[in-house]
């Protein structure tokens, strides 16, 4: 496609879970989505003035992880010991090069510290005091480990101690804003992005605090190139959220491109079908942001809901939580 047709797009998702309508009153929902439309003014004018996808995404993912609605950055879950564990990835469609990390507890911005594993190391995937050391190394900010935690997610973690389940976080948004007795089935929580920008070019980028109640030392699906983030300009750009050892088991993500390339699958198809049968078949809960390299879009979820929303430049953002 000439690049002057193409009409650059960012996507993002602040996680998917069973949060109810009923759960949620009108002042969080108001907080919901004028965070989501900060998010993507700032992405969609990122990529009107010419940015990269790979810097519409980043600039997203760092805006979430400030902000302590969402599990990522300042407002993590815990895990199982009360301790925060974040992981991070970024990919970058034209070249295929990929960075991550996983289980740090010190870096400020996960997403900038995955962001130089691609750009400053010859590896794709830190972990650890490792990837904390090499972030601090690449003069990226770290924080005392309870720069992450909230009272809200801290009251979570407790409720959530006594059914020792793990939960994912907008399952968490049931627990945070009234007190159902806690599903042990519901359970997520994770923001990403994904952008095509005037160059042609697509990039997704995930960070999460994983799971509430999580083993300590447990990586999910986030950082893990293929599983819960995976971009190809011949293709597409993806971002999961949900239950990440299943997307990790069915390489979600990765199948979506691999579904597009080799069975000439649409985009929306190829995403429908793993969000609502591939994963469904093995327990798996969540959904994904897609967009592929014309542009088009799908952001299925086979929850009750997904705080998503997705810019086109020239025109108004969307932003939605319940199907
Ligand atoms: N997929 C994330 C994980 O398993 C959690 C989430 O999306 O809420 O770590």
């Amino acid at each position: 496609m000439s690049t002057s047709t193409i009409l650059p797009v960012i996507a993002i998702h602040g996680g998917a879970g069973t949060m109810s309508r009923a759960s949620i009153d009108a002042g969080q929902d108001r907080a919901y989505h004028a965070a989501l439309q900060e998010i993507l003014l700032a992405g969609q004018d990122l990529l009107a003035r010419g940015g990269s996808a790979l810097d519409a995404v980043s600039l997203s993912v760092d805006m979430f992880e400030d902000c302590p609605l969402f599990n990522a950055g300042h407002g993590a879950v815990f895990t199982h010991d009360a301790t925060h564990e974040l992981d991070a990835a970024i990919m970058d469609g034209a070249s295929l090069r990929a960075g991550a990390v996983a289980c740090v507890s010190r870096v400020r911005r996960p997403l900038r510290a995955a962001r130089a594993v691609m750009e400053r190391s010859e590896h794709v995937l830190l972990v650890g005091a490792g990837a904390e050391a090499f972030a601090q190394a690449c003069g990226l900010e770290l924080v005392a480990p309870d720069y992450f935690s909230t009272a809200v997610r801290r009251a979570q973690l407790e409720r959530v101690l006594a059914t020792d389940a793990t939960l994912l976080d907008h399952d968490g948004a049931a627990l945070t804003f009234a007190t159902p007795p806690l599903d042990e089935t519901r359970k997520f929580g994770t923001v990403g992005a994904v952008a095509l920008d005037a160059q042609g070019n697509l990039a997704a980028a995930t960070s999460t605090g994983g799971m509430t109640n999580k083993r300590v030392g447990r990586v999910g699906d986030s950082p893990l190139i293929g599983a819960g983030t995976y971009a190809d300009n011949r293709t597409a750009a993806i971002s999961c959220t949900g239950t990440g050892e299943m997307f990790i088991r069915v390489v979600a993500a990765y199948d979506i491109c691999a579904r597009m390339a080799y069975a000439g699958q649409s985009l929306d198809a190829a995403a429908q079908e793993v969000v609502m049968k591939v994963l469904p078949a093995i327990g798996g809960r969540g959904g994904l942001i897609a967009v592929d390299a014309r542009g088009n879009l799908s952001l299925p979820f086979n929850t009750e809901g997904m705080y998503r929303g997705h810019a086109r430049v020239g025109q108004m953002p969307v932003t939605a939580i319940f199907a």
